[in-house]
């Protein structure tokens, strides 16, 4: 009988997610013997018998790695026999560089979840029950290596009981940091406003009382806290939107459980799967009609934001009789500012909007918002990377110096490179907020600490206002890159997609400072990870009061207008209610009227020309609003002009601008004007595309700028130009919108070392 002995070393996530106790099992099963241990690159297994059994294991490994396990890379030889008894575990070789990763934090699994709910189990009803497979790591660990003296669970004790399968190969809580029980582990407490106790001895049934009559509940999480009411109560909606001062922002759910969510919602089985997966994202997800909700979570919008509990304690608040069955779970901060994480910084921040905190002392090192995906295309489109994702690697292929970007600021994430991987932070947020500027610096800290990296570079958006350019500015002894916004959404989308070459991009986008010091945000741009060129833009428009038009689209719309007609303004009947007049002489003067090439602001001028929303209360709602009035169809595109007066090709928007108005002014409703709107920007920007191809012979094109969160906008752009003969690259890693752009910048940064370090060398 032969026997062979081989050494594998696997690479990437592979510490803390139960991968030594899964060889343990798999070696046992199959009559291996051997060791397994972990090493500063990774865990190093040795396993000696039968061939087709080693063969077997090599094979479960890559195919059915532990559900946190990340693998980037597995390499094995062939070693001489050891003639071992049996298959061990070796301590811990680490020593030097950890280059493993930190786990992102992980949904409740489904063996806990049964030991949840089993009356039997000592840890029945424990909201902190976790193991190796589940539970929190990212925002429970302060430093490394990964272990339970380095997480916020140091306070907490083990019992015999906890440590007795600790220390337990064959179990699931072998070496799970976080692992505790009744008697030795974490305990909830329901506090008032004062940050009095109400009741720590059993709070779940006040707390679900407290809900089902309506009050409004903040509860600690995973990454912070969630402001929680009943979503059947239009009572309470109404109030927690009163509290909030939020007045139609669409408000997340997280249902009791998958049929109720499909009862809401319509759910793909792509959908079903990432709603259920360790991630449990926030799924954007169309509403069903007969759905029997408060109309107030989500008023004129067409989609819900649904989630499922994740944590062991979100499944007993569904518990209990006549059991809730979906709650309002809306980030427990204000507006824009990161989610609340301590009991104190809550009492102190939420104070406000409720009177009930359900908190608990297991301390959050980092803040960590829910993340946000929509199913779109056949893929994840990803438009908040957080909780679950951060602080997961992008494996790079090959090594390169150490940086840091610092992305952009709003929808803030930042993005440190080592060696060969890319580690994007969680959703930081408007750095306008100082809460979030301070996070962003503790984030920043926090990631150069536990991954070891001293960046050599500094990537920062070209914008000289943004907090985040200011801040790399300030940082004295590291060099800085400023990386114009638009090339840092190309080259992100590009490297999702492995594309090194030059590529066309199509960046539809918001708001963005061009090298030339007006606003960009429609952009046709020619480059790659080592620069860029403008092929083509927008035409160039007036942005009457800068951002103050952002919030009201109407502004927008009249100064477009009077541009494109000025000798008589056009009698449309969406002027009726406005005094158009200070806006043109404001706009014709030139002053505080920047000069922008958006395409968010061309949405909103006709959204807002059409009928649609004069006035916004949150980001993008004019667009998102005309989006929705299509009903999911294009139509025939207006008439639409492109002009090269200059070595740039403008999409002139006066051109589609008098069609749009000759549309209206024939009666078109607004659901036409949408359908057309949307159908003359993929005819348009298909042809910008064309010419581009015809001058450079380049046939990819990359999508990338907010304004694709467009789903319309997306599908139907990335239909026409794939009909047109292109390869079509979208983001499926990072958020198309600024929450991505630290990636871009960081790729850019990574190409302009290398090239100056070749220089130098
Ligand atoms: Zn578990
Ligand atoms: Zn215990
Ligand atoms: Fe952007």
């Amino acid at each position: 009988m032969t026997t062979i002995r081989k050494e594998i070393k696997v690479n990437g996530i592979v510490q803390g997610v139960g991968f030594r106790p899964f060889i343990f099992q798999t070696a046992g099963r199959l009559g291996l013997t051997g060791f397994v241990a972990n090493t500063e690159a990774g865990v190093e297994i040795e396993v000696e018998g039968r061939p087709e059994n080693v063969a077997s294991l090599q094979v479960e490994l890559e195919h059915h790695p532990p559900l946190l396990a990340r693998i980037s890379a597995i390499s094995s030889r062939d070693i001489p026999l050891k003639n071992d008894r049996e298959f061990s575990f070796h301590t811990s070789t680490a020593a030097g560089h950890p280059v493993t990763g930190i786990a992102p934090d992980a949904a409740i699994c489904q063996e806990c979840l049964q030991e949840l709910l089993d009356p039997s189990d000592r840890r029945y009803h424990y909201p902190f029950i976790n193991c190796i497979n589940c539970g929190p790591r990212y925002t429970i660990v302060e430093r490394i290596p990964y272990d339970r003296a380095t997480t916020t669970m140091r306070n907490f004790t083990m019992c015999g009981e906890c440590q007795r399968e600790y220390l337990d190969p064959s179990g699931r809580r072998f070496h799970a940091q976080p692992n505790c029980c009744p008697a030795c582990g974490p305990r909830l407490s329901l506090l008032d406003g004062k940050g009095r106790v109400i009741d720590d001895q059993d709070p779940l049934p006040r707390t679900i009382a407290l809900l089902k009559k309506g009050n409004i509940v903040a509860i600690k999480g995973i990454g912070g806290f969630h402001l929680a009411v009943d979503a059947k109560s239009p009572k309470a909606v109404r109030l927690l939107r009163q509290k909030k001062g939020r007045e139609e922002r669409p408000f997340a759910m997280m249902a009791a459980n998958l049929t109720l969510a499909r009862r809401i919602c319509h759910l793909s089985r792509r959908d079903q799967q990432t709603l259920q997966s360790p991630i449990s994202p926030i799924v954007l997800a169309l509403q069903r009609g007969n759905h029997d909700l408060a109309p107030e979570v989500a008023p004129g919008c067409d989609t819900f934001g649904i989630m499922l509990p994740y944590t062991p304690l979100h499944h007993l608040l569904f518990q209990g009789e006549h059991p809730l069955e979906v709650l309002v779970m809306t980030s427990g901060n204000r507006s824009e500012e990161p989610i609340s994480q301590d009991t104190d910084s809550a009492l102190a921040d939420l104070a406000g909007f409720t009177d009930y905190f359900l908190t608990h002392d297991r301390k959050i090192h980092l803040c960590n918002d829910d993340s946000i995906v929509t199913n779109l295309g056949g893929a994840e489109r990803i438009f908040r990377r957080s909780r679950g994702y951060a602080p997961q690697p992008f494996s790079l292929g090959d090594k390169g110096p150490p940086l840091l970007a610092v992305g952009g600021e709003l929808k803030n994430t930042v993005c440190l490179v080592s060696e060969d991987r890319a580690i994007m932070s969680q959703h930081i947020g408007d750095l306008k907020n100082l809460a979030a500027y301070l996070s962003f610096q503790k984030t920043i800290t926090h990631l150069r600490r536990i991954f070891e990296i001293n960046p050599q570079l500094i990537v920062h958006d070209l914008h000289p206002g943004y907090l985040s350019s200011s801040w790399a500015l300030e940082q004295n002894d590291i060099p800085t890159l400023a990386v114009q916004h638009h090339h840092a959404h190309l080259a992100g989308c590009l490297w999702e997609n492995g594309h090194t070459d030059e590529a066309i991009g199509i960046i539809l986008d918001g708001t963005g400072y061009g090298p030339d010091h007006t606003i960009w945000g429609g952009e046709i741009l020619i480059g790659n990870q080592a620069g860029f060129r403008r092929f083509g833009c927008f035409e160039p428009m007036p942005l009457p009061g800068g951002d103050a038009a952002i919030m009201a689209p109407w502004r927008t719309a009249v100064a477009w207008l009077d541009r494109t007609f000025p000798e008589n303004l056009p009698d449309l009947p969406f002027l009726k209610g406005h005094d158009p007049q200070p806006i043109i002489e404001m706009a014709r003067a030139g002053i505080n009227t920047p000069q922008t090439s958006s395409c968010g602001r061309l949405f909103d001028a006709v959204a807002a020309m059409a009928g649609g929303r004069q006035t916004i209360s949150y980001e993008g709602q004019a667009a998102i609003e005309f989006m929705q009035a299509a009903n999911n169809r294009t139509a025939p595109p207006y008439d639409y002009e492109i002009t090269s007066t200059t070595a740039i090709r403008h999409l002139s928007v006066q051109s589609i601008l008098r069609s749009v108005i000759k549309g209206i002014s024939g009666g078109e409703s607004t659901v036409t004007v949408s359908r057309r709107f949307h159908g003359t920007l993929i005819e348009s920007l298909s042809a910008l595309a064309n010419l581009a191809r015809q001058e450079t012979g380049l046939t990819t094109v990359a999508l990338s700028g907010g304004v694709l969160q467009n789903r319309l906008l997306l599908t139907g752009l990335r239909t026409h130009l794939k009909k047109h003969g292109f390869t079509v690259l979208c983001h499926t890693l990072v958020p198309c919108n600024d929450g991505g752009i630290a990636l871009g910048q960081a790729m850019i940064g990574r190409e302009y070392l290398k090239r100056t370090n070749s220089m130098n060398q």
